[in-house]
């Protein structure tokens, strides 16, 4: 099998560590024996439709912000990514990627910046930047089979792979709008805004979230249901994807989980 993995902005939109979330897709995929092939899309690439099975947009700062926002309507990229993303196409969005595709993002004193309403969300900046290791409970992305249990046994018994664990450095505060659908609650953290407990949103396949580190490498369970629903939407069958030793990120994972909430 062959995956096509978008990088939307790479150069603008890549802090904190985000470049990790497509290294980790890639290799969780090719450990598979799945081809892969990234292609990037900033602001002098032309996207087309049904040309890639997975999108992935990073954070960035505001200035970098305001450049992608004006590309994504100019350019219809930002049209084009949501039709996919309603035909099912997964998409991982962290912070300022995943700002813009909400309804708009007001920064501090500039210009609203029009979003492309992928997640039914909007953003104002906040007067505090929110920083820290973030843990949320979510029930989306468990980690199934012995992995679970043996996690499940050593950790206390408060704490389950029910988790995701992450690293959130944001003043924007995201506030979902009646019936968006959470990624998750925090546990401990700022999440969205600071003020509800939610962090992140999902809609149809698309994750948006806050949380950078970066994320994939700590939540293999977040990062293989990604890989399956991209590999199942363009192959049109259910996929089982290969258990992979997750020793190591589970151990990261469990560190986290312990240490944080
Ligand atoms: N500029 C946005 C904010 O501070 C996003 C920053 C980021 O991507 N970490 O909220």
């Amino acid at each position: 099998m062959k995956l096509i993995i978008g990088h939307l902005y790479p150069e603008l939109m890549n802090i904190y560590g985000d470049m990790g979330n497509i290294i980790a897709l890639q290799k969780r995929a090719e450990w598979r024996g799945i081809e892969v092939v990234i292609k990037k899309f900033s602001i002098e690439n032309k996207l087309k439709q049904g040309k890639v099975d997975l999108f992935f947009f990073g954070g960035g700062q505001d200035q970098a912000q305001e450049l992608v926002a004006g590309d994504l309507v100019a350019s219809s990229k930002g049209k084009i990514i949501k039709k996919e993303v309603e035909k099912g196409v997964p998409l991982l969005a962290i912070c300022g990627g995943y700002q813009l595709l909400g309804e708009y993002y007001q920064p501090h004193n500039a210009t609203k910046l029009t979003g492309i309403g992928v997640f039914p969300a909007y953003t104002v900046a906040g007067d505090n930047r929110m920083i820290g290791n973030i843990v949320v409970q979510s029930s989306w992305f468990t980690v199934h089979g012995q992995e679970e249990t043996s996690m499940n046994n050593e950790l206390p018994a408060k704490h389950t792979m029910n988790y995701l664990v992450g690293f959130e450095n944001h003043s924007g505060k995201t506030f979902l709008k009646e019936g968006a659908q959470p990624l998750g609650q925090v546990v401990k953290g700022f999440g969205n805004n600071g003020e509800d407990q939610t962090e992140g949103c999902i809609y149809k396949n698309a994750v948006g979230s806050y949380m950078h580190g970066s994320l994939l490498p700590k939540n293999p369970g977040l990062a293989d249901w990604l890989l399956t629903k991209a590999l199942e939407l363009k192959y049109g069958k259910e996929i089982a994807l290969e258990p992979l030793d997750n020793t190591l990120e589970n151990l990261a994972h469990k560190a986290a989980v312990l240490k944080y909430s």
